[in-house]
């Protein structure tokens, strides 16, 4: 039998979920095009933390050594701790096998090291999706300067305000949580004794702060999560005032004051979700990353799950036949959208747990010590088998799915 041709795809949008997305399938042989809006490429300067179940997808396209020497890998003395600086249980940070794989990593090096294992000419900026048209055999994207791109599928990729999303489902609104959240990053040399092997939460009646390392540890990530009664654009970087901040966690564990002492900088950032989408796909055009699942970040996995969805749709498109490529879309879909929504949700449900307003608090503390099992259990998925099968199913190749190695 002779190998079908591979299809050409159209990423809309190249943040963390469509470049990984294009390497992933890069990786299986499509031809891929990212267009993003921005003039160049970049991340503001916040962390994110990577979890085993998304590095084993980017040693898998070859960026496990940069993830290794760009982030800052976390280990065993992660702990939860009362606002007071009581502990209250160790953090999860390896897989159920005990696989150690939890980095954080500054946004911007993460966008960078994806990018720059990329063939040249494959990202192509500069370019705002206006539109989108597709026929029994083609799908198109119209951009704001006025080029057009084709492509055999499109991949919105383009985030919580998706310019192509309504062309999936009908336009929805964003759902507020009643939460802003301040972030930036401190030098190291400014905190020279702070832990550098460790992801922290401190968890307080009604707001929590979290801090780990990033940029191989010379850089400390903070975030603190604050009640808000006013609406605020979804917007990722507003200026924030440090003193606020620091108002809003007075009286906390000794360590949270002192790392906010040496603040000068922070953005203020509302949270926003939606609710899970009946549907990602359309015809030839599917949805990905936050463009699809925009979740809270109470579970820390709106990019692992961005990068869990470009592995699965690069192995699925890889075997699919060219008139079975709708088909394939809606196999991604179908392998993605439970277990998303269920993370979706399980955000929502940890971001109240942990900012539990109980009088007694040992009922959350307890279920916090309990989320371990969780966590292993989310870290353990590796969707690249389900995908293989997914596929398999729909060539009716059960046994004989092959592919380049995904070891
Ligand atoms: C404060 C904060 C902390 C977080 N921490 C974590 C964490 O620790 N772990 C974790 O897993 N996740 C975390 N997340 C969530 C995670 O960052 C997002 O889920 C992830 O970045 C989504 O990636 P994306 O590529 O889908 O979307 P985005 O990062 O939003 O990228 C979308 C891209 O599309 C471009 N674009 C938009 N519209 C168009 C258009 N019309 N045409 C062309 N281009 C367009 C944008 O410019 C952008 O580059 C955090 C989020 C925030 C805000």
């Amino acid at each position: 039998m002779t190998a079908a041709p591979h299809p050409s795809v159209v990423i809309i949008g190249g943040g963390i979920g469509g470049l990984f997305a294009a390497n992933a399938l890069i990786g299986q042989g499509l031809h891929v095009s990212v267009y993003e809006q921005a003039s160049m490429l970049g991340e503001i300067g916040a962390g994110v933390f990577l979890t085993p179940n998304a590095v084993r997808h980017l040693e898998r396209v070859g960026l496990g050594r940069a993830v290794e020497k760009w982030g800052a890998r976390v280990g065993p003395a992660s702990s939860y701790f009362r606002h007071d600086g009581t502990p209250i249980a160790p953090v999860q940070v390896s897989d159920a096998s005990g696989w150690n794989a939890a980095f954080g990593m500054h946004r911007a090096d993460l966008v960078e090291l994806l990018a720059a294992n990329l063939p040249a000419g494959v990202v192509r900026t500069g370019h705002r999706a206006v539109g989108f048209e597709q026929s029994s055999d083609r799908a198109a994207v119209a951009f704001a300067n006025g080029t057009t791109a084709e492509a055999d599928v499109v991949v919105a990729a383009d985030g919580i305000h998706s310019e192509l999303r309504p062309h999936v489902y009908p336009p929805s609104t964003p759902v507020f949580h009643g939460t802003v959240s301040y972030r930036g990053l401190v030098a190291r040399e400014r905190l020279p004794s702070w832990p550098m092997d460790r992801w922290q939460m401190w968890a307080g009646p009604s707001r929590h702060f979290l801090v780990f390392p990033v940029r191989h540890g010379t850089m400390v990530n903070y975030v603190g999560f604050v009640p808000a009664d006013e609406e605020m654009k979804e917007s990722w970087s507003a200026p924030g005032d440090p003193d606020v901040l620091r108002r809003a966690f007075e009286g906390w564990d000794d360590r949270v004051r002192d790392l906010l002492l040496q603040v000068d900088q922070t953005f203020r950032w509302a949270l926003y979700d939606r609710e899970p989408l009946p549907t990602w796909t359309r015809g030839r055009l599917t949805l990905l990353g936050d463009a699809a699942h925009p979740m809270l970040p109470h579970l820390g996995q709106g990019a692992n799950q961005a990068i869990e969805d470009g592995m699965a749709l690069a192995v699925i498109l890889a075997q699919a036949a060219p008139s079975a490529l709708p088909a394939s879309l809606l196999a991604y879909e179908r392998l993605r959208r439970e277990r998303v929504a269920d993370i979706q949700r399980g955000a929502r449900q940890n971001g109240l747990r942990v900012d539990s307003t109980d009088a007694d608090l040992s009922a959350r503390d307890a279920q916090l010590a309990a989320h371990a099992e969780f966590r292993k259990r989310l870290y353990s998925y590796d969707v690249v088998p389900e995908a293989r099968a997914a596929a398999a199913a729909l060539s009716g190749e059960v046994s004989s799915v092959t592919g380049p190695s995904l070891t």
